[in-house]
């Protein structure tokens, strides 16, 4: 297949200015309740599974594997250097829609909220928005110093990778080895308990979290803990 060279060059580009905010305001985050990025990322897997299944049903043509569709929480301690990763292999996204659903936020959910934070005049009443809202992708920047993101949407060839440190500006570059499906890999910030910042490598800590927010998803929930 040609590809155009500009393709695989991994290109730097701006959050909306909108978008920004919302960042800032994730990575300062006094929000107590940091644990919920996982329900964020699970509930998008969930997402992305019902609507692989959905799309499998609906397109013949399309050439994908859906008897083994399942979540994966993923974790690796090397020193202090604390990784987490939420994948799934449900529908995945275009270099396209990454631009538009992750680095854009235009969507119906978070835009009323983003509204109502620019015009909140305290940390409690942005405290109580976020809790109120659902508070999405950009929730990670909670917990994580830089979040990558890695996807191929079903029945397309190359994939993107996506990353982040939630400082205005983001990373896009075409990726060849990308499996269908999406991973979202967190470089976890260091454990501040006071802050509610928790361990997310903890095999215990996600267990209860998974059990606690995402009890009700209906695709199976695997962990692939790393035992030191
Ligand atoms: P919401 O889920 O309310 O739309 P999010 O910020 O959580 O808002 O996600 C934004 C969008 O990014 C989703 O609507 C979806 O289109 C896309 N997205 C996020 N995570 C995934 C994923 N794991 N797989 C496929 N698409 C995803
Ligand atoms: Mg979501």
């Amino acid at each position: 297949m040609w590809r155009s060279p500009m393709s695989t060059e991994s290109e730097v580009r701006e959050f909306q200015a909108e978008t920004r905010q919302l960042l800032d305001l994730m990575v300062h985050s006094i929000y107590s309740n940091k644990d919920s990025f996982l329900r964020e990322l699970i509930s998008n897997a969930s997402d992305a599974l019902d609507k692989l299944r959905l799309e499998s049903l609906l397109d013949k043509d399309l050439d994908v594997d859906t008897s083994d569709l399942h979540i994966t929480l993923d974790t690796e301690t090397d020193g202090d250097a604390r990784t987490l990763v939420v994948r799934d292999n449900g529908i995945g996204m275009s270099r396209e829609d990454v631009v538009d659903l992750i680095g854009t936020v235009a969507k119906s959910g978070t835009a009323e909220l983003r509204k109502k934070l620019a015009e909140a005049k305290d940390s409690s009443t942005t405290e109580e928005l976020i809790g109120q809202f659902g508070i999405g992708f950009y929730s990670t920047f909670m917990v994580a110093d830089t979040v990558t993101l890695i996807t191929r949407k079903a029945g397309e060839q190359t994939g993107t990778r996506w990353s982040s440190t939630g400082d205005g500006t983001y990373t896009i570059a075409d990726v060849d080895d990308a499996p269908q499906g999406t991973s979202v890999i967190l470089t976890l910030k260091p454990v501040d308990t006071e802050n509610h910042l928790h361990d997310y490598t903890d095999p215990a800590t996600l267990r209860s979290l998974v059990k606690k927010y995402s009890d009700f998803i209906g695709w199976p929930i695997r962990m692939d803990v790393e035992k030191t």
